[in-house]
């Protein structure tokens, strides 16, 4: 898939979410990779077998007591690495808006134990 393409998916995967959910989200830009860092893979924990499909890097809303002056949250989507587990077009449309939801509940403070117990 062309990356153009594939931005347009993961900026329409974050614009589907609820009017509630984007009107509280804040200072966070999301930008697509071809894969993840050796620097991402260390800060991310990602299960055995599993490949790291997007990552959140930033200061969750729960946690911003004293914030200011800071770089804006970011969530990166992997495209070699959702395209490297999907083999029709609607499943990375559906990956992409998975791994959205689920950089986005970072952002509100939920942790990957939480997210793992719901399935998300
Ligand atoms: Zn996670």
């Amino acid at each position: 898939m062309e990356t153009a393409e594939f931005e347009k998916l993961a900026r329409e995967a974050l614009k589907q979410l609820p009017e509630k959910i984007l009107q509280q989200m804040d200072n966070i830009d999301l930008v697509v990779e071809e894969s993840a860092t050796n620097d991402q893979l260390a800060y991310s924990v990602v299960k055995e077998g599993k490949s790291l499909l997007g990552l959140y890097e930033g200061i969750p809303l729960t946690e911003r007591d004293d914030y200011g002056m800071v770089l804006p949250d970011k969530i990166s989507i992997f495209q070699d690495s959702i395209e490297a587990v999907c083999t029709t077009n609607e499943e990375i449309v559906r990956e992409v808006r998975n791994t959205v939801i689920h950089e986005v509940a970072h952002h509100f403070g939920i942790d990957d134990q939480t997210l793992d117990n719901i399935g998300i």
